[in-house]
């Protein structure tokens, strides 16, 4: 019997928690949906992903006013993916910030992002008609950028570590709390969406430079908010596990001539004892093989997925 396609079957609503984190730094999870953020700052706030449309931005915002009312001046994305981005025009923020391959890969491929994500995760698209259009961050940088809280607040630093969820993933830093905020480059018990990733790069140097910065608690892409250096370590060990599983398992396939289907099957194989149970594992699988495969065959930039390659990929391999 063939699974229904990614997340389209899952329409369920998570419950979204609120957690205030440390003094003005909040955190909404939800049961495995993409997490956000925000930081305050003396006079104003710092906003940590936008979700998938302005209404299910304004819902987390409605939940953020009862702990402050200060203007939203930046909206931080930590990359393009459309169910990150979208509800951007909720948030009334003055600039918006990304890093400048983010900006490139919104323009090259947000239109195929938007209808595919929207394709395999519908209910994440809370009043979908509310979109503007696509979102284009106005302030992008390569490396890294500063901002100053105010006050004894400490500085907000927004840092490139290198290629992995995306080319163009950044993480928000707050020194003063030792609380990193790692967009997808780290999932706390969720399985890792890998089909515009960069498997050896995240493997390796991309997640040393996340685990150096030495984080008291971590709020990934999704899962839940760990805390203290041994479950922070945790997550990042478990995203790494998830990554170096994929490679083990797709690169002696790849290498003697066989099939992106025995890849996939024998990549499943090993890692659902581990993932199997966690939130978008069979959903992700097979764009996450497909990915690293191509990745083997030399193609350095991630393919764009259209709603037809979506479905022919899902056919193919979980069909
Ligand atoms: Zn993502």
């Amino acid at each position: 019997m063939s699974k229904p396609f990614a997340s389209s079957a899952d329409m369920e609503e998570k419950d979204e928690t609120l957690e205030v984190l440390a003094d003005g730094v909040y955190a909404l999870t939800a049961e495995g949906d993409p997490n956000v953020g925000a930081i305050e700052g003396e006079d104003f706030i710092v906003a940590f992903e936008a979700r998938a449309t302005p209404k299910a931005a304004s819902d987390w915002l409605e939940k953020l006013r009862e702990h402050t009312d200060k203007p939203i001046k930046y909206l931080v994305l930590s990359h393009y993916h459309a169910v990150r981005v979208l509800g951007a025009s909720a948030f009334g923020a003055q600039s918006i910030i990304a890093h400048e391959n983010t900006k490139k890969l919104i323009v090259e491929r947000g239109k195929e992002d938007w209808d595919s994500e929207f394709g395999r995760m519908p209910r994440l698209f809370r009043e979908p008609e509310g979109i503007p259009g696509l979102t284009h961050p106005d302030i992008t940088f390569s490396d890294r950028l500063e901002i100053n809280l105010g006050g004894d607040r400490g500085d907000l630093i927004l840092q490139y570590c290198g290629r992995g969820h995306t080319a163009g993933d950044i993480v928000a830093w707050l020194p003063k709390h030792r609380i990193l905020f790692a967009g997808d480059l780290v999932e706390a018990q969720a399985a890792l969406y890998t089909g515009d990733a960069f498997h050896m790069d995240w493997s390796t140097d991309t997640l040393d430079r996340v685990k150096a910065f030495e984080a008291e608690m971590v709020i990934g892409g999704r899962g839940y908010v760990p805390k203290g250096r041994r479950e922070v370590d945790a997550a990042i060990e478990q995203t790494r596990g998830f990554l170096t599983g994929m490679r083990e398992h797709v690169k002696p396939i790849h290498d003697k001539g066989g099939t992106l289907k025995e890849a996939f099957e024998a990549t499943h194989e090993a890692l659902a004892p581990q993932f199997g149970e966690w939130p978008i594992f069979e959903h992700c699988l097979p764009f996450n093989v497909q990915r690293l495969w191509d990745e083997y065959d030399g193609t350095d930039w991630p393919r764009i997925w259209t709603m037809e390659r979506d479905r022919e990929v899902w056919r193919q391999l979980q069909g």
